[in-house]
């Protein structure tokens, strides 16, 4: 089956958990999972981002960020244990940055999918810049033993002046310091990159800047996402108010183009098959190059609409 090219799952309400003072944390309510990871068990523990200061995100918005405590995780996995394996045999931890979780408490519910799960073959998790960084590449690399084999990073942009008007927490020298510590302990890096997310402004400072910086990470997948100025964040407020204009379609994928073109893979999964994109691509770096930098060519110079994704079909 084809993988679902969203992000946003309705959890079913056994996910409802109350926090210690009582309060609903997360009403049976909406996680994101990296679309790949569409068939993996999902294992919320914790609740929203602890950043959760993006410019363009309003996926956490409405939860405050709590970690859930080891007795409610264990006795998720206890139910989940009763249920016979997914397919895939992976496991996902939610929510928008579980890796922020300290060693005490990663360490901990890693041991109990081993001890409940113990057919989960492989665990990943989003984890950004910040949330690597607080971890040694030793601590990392336990982590690894303990299943931890994915980390879904939302770099977004290898220009640093991009990097702190969307408020993202993180430089370029501190994004590549994550992609060496990940790499050290062996775990895969994925890395999503986020067209339009500088304006018409910053744009072609953008592509180049995140094309020689996936150059240097050299990670062994990239995600290429499209902006989308959603009411109630920074970003939407700054395109109403005219003070920054999203690039047109075409604008976007002369983005992508730049990105594909001017970067230097060893090997990489590359795709922009998200919902939020205009144009799926596809295909292994540097093998698919030529045939995807064409495939871009040929549309920008065609600059036919109708070979884009319709609006209505987009999503997040
Ligand atoms: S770190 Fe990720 S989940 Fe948190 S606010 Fe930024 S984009 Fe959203």
């Amino acid at each position: 089956m084809a993988q679902p090219p969203i992000s946003r799952v309705d959890l079913p309400a056994p996910f409802v958990t109350q926090g210690p003072d009582g309060r609903t944390l997360v009403p049976g309510g909406s996680v994101y999972r990296p679309p790949s990871e569409h068939d993996s068990l999902l294992l919320q523990v914790s609740v929203g981002c602890s950043h959760n200061r993006c410019s363009y995100c309003a996926m956490y918005r409405d939860k405050r960020f709590a970690i859930r405590p080891l007795a409610e995780v264990e006795a998720l996995l206890a139910a989940y244990a009763t249920q016979p394996p997914v397919p895939s045999r992976r496991l996902f931890l939610c929510d928008g940055d579980a890796l922020i979780l300290p060693m005490a408490r990663l360490v901990p519910v890693l041991q109990a999918i081993r001890q409940h799960l113990p057919w989960v073959e492989r665990v990943a998790s989003y984890g950004d810049t910040r949330s690597v960084l607080r971890k040694s590449v030793a601590e990392l690399q336990e982590l690894r033993e303990l299943g931890l084999g994915m980390i879904y990073h939302g770099v977004e942009t290898g220009d640093d002046a991009s990097l702190a008007a969307i408020v993202k927490g993180a430089r370029r020298d501190e994004v590549i310091e994550t992609a060496d510590r990940l790499r050290a302990a062996g775990i895969a890096h994925s890395v999503i990159v986020l067209l339009g997310i500088a304006g018409v402004q910053g744009s072609e400072r953008h592509a180049s800047a995140t094309a020689s910086l996936l150059t240097r990470i050299d990670p062994p997948f990239v995600g290429a996402l499209t902006v989308t100025p959603v009411p109630g964040t920074p970003l939407h407020t700054a395109v109403a108010a005219g003070e920054l204009e999203i690039p047109s379609k075409f604008g976007l994928l002369a983005e992508l183009r730049t990105i594909l073109a001017a970067s230097d893979f060893s090997r990489c999964r590359f795709s922009s098959n998200h919902a939020s994109n205009y144009l799926p691509l596809r295909g292994e770096l540097p093998r698919d190059k030529a045939r995807m930098v064409a495939a871009l060519d040929h549309v920008l110079a065609a600059r036919d609409e109708a070979m884009l994704k319709p609006e209505w079909m987009r999503g997040l």
